[in-house]
């Protein structure tokens, strides 16, 4: 039998319409008319760097990129705008949920777009950019908002934007005094690693501290490739970190989530954030409760480097910002207190009372 050979990625499409996804195997055709009612809500991309980790519709690369017929059904407690971005949008392009820092999202283009999404609704290919005129009305915002330090670039992924757009948003805001860190947020070193060209490096160039938050939840997502387009990040001094959505049928498994964990460490990459599934329109079957996430994570303590842990989090429905949920090891509401190890072993914790503490000097 003859082994199959994909031509390179750059070559083949990325598969958009539900035409597409019947032809290659994707979606059964029998599902046509439902998933046509999905794509008039929700945008689909799914890059030739997908498509080929993808081994059957099921998969955990599968449920992140293919849409279905499930997404049709908003949950009761799914929210339109899950965590509060309308609300807190002062101008287009900006939100303002913390005093010291603030998105700027500059387009909403993704190059694939991920079923589970908290901003499902407003992403899409016809997102297009932020117009000049907004743009530089979102910049202007910043630059009068002196105690605002950090800007989270996201979207969209602001990786899709030319390297001259790119260049002049960090130039921008490179040349505000009060701006002391930039962040990225990206999919693309895994999505369409190619993208990361010395050209776009070069756009990221300044002398403020510069990061980038990469997104991806199954380890299979670290290819060589995408291994390869995150070294070229780091070999212009950017360190890397990455945030993960635990998701059911994709990472919710102490063997996927460590070999994630596990694959980012081994890329230089330091998880940073495994976020509570947002609760956005017709996500409900990605969704983890909250105990299970945290018995989840217990179980992997011990078990992998603390280099490898990630703060898992929660976006307060609503807006009401962002808060870790555990596990914890320590019962502050006993003397003697009580800790835990990472064996689910409790001890003992015979500190003195804080006051007392506070008194020893
Ligand atoms: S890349 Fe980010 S913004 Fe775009 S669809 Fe995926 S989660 Fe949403």
């Amino acid at each position: 039998m003859s082994e199959k050979v994909n031509p390179p990625a750059a070559s083949r499409p990325v598969l958009r319409s539900v035409t597409q996804l019947v032809a290659h195997g994707l979606a059964p055709e029998a599902q046509k008319e439902a998933l046509d009612a999905v794509a008039r809500q929700f945008a689909t991309a799914i890059p030739p760097a997908f498509h080929d980790l993808i081994t059957h519709a099921d998969d955990p690369i599968a449920r992140q990129v293919v849409p279905t017929p499930a997404e049709l059904h908003t949950a009761p407690w799914e929210l339109h705008d899950p965590i509060g971005d309308d609300a807190l949008s002062p101008v287009p392009g900006i939100v303002h949920r913390y005093a010291d820092r603030a998105l700027l999202k500059p387009l909403l283009v993704c190059p694939l777009y991920c079923r589970f999404c908290f901003r499902r609704e407003h992403v899409g290919p016809d997102g297009g950019l932020l117009s000049e005129e907004d743009l530089t009305r979102a910049l202007d915002w910043i630059a009068n908002h002196p105690a605002i330090s950090e800007i989270i670039l996201t979207g969209g992924d602001p990786l899709m934007l030319s390297p001259r757009r790119l260049r002049h948003i960090i130039g921008a805001l490179s040349a505000m005094p009060h701006i002391q860190t930039i962040r990225l947020h990206s999919r693309v070193p895994v999505a369409d690693p190619a993208r990361i060209t010395p050209a776009l490096l070069d756009a990221l160039e300044t002398d403020r501290a510069l990061w980038v938050v990469l997104h991806a939840n199954h380890a299979s997502e670290m290819t060589a490739e995408a291994r390869a387009a995150t070294r070229l990040i780091q070999s212009r001094a950017i360190p890397v970190l990455s945030q993960s959505v635990l998701l059911r049928g994709v990472n919710d498994t102490e063997e996927a989530l460590e070999a994630l964990l596990r694959a980012f460490v081994t890329a230089r990459i330091k998880p940073y954030y495994l976020h509570q599934l947002d609760p956005a329109p017709g996500t409900a079957h990605f969704h983890v409760p909250i105990d299970e996430g945290r018995a989840l994570l217990a179980r992997l303590r011990g078990r992998v480097t603390g280099l490898a842990w990630p703060t898992y989090v929660l976006d307060i429905p609503g807006g009401a910002g962002k808060v870790p949920l555990g596990p914890d090891y320590y019962r502050p509401d006993t003397h003697p207190g009580f800790v835990r190890d990472p064996y689910g072993q409790s001890h003992t914790l015979d500190t003195a009372p804080s006051q007392e503490r506070a008194s020893e000097g």
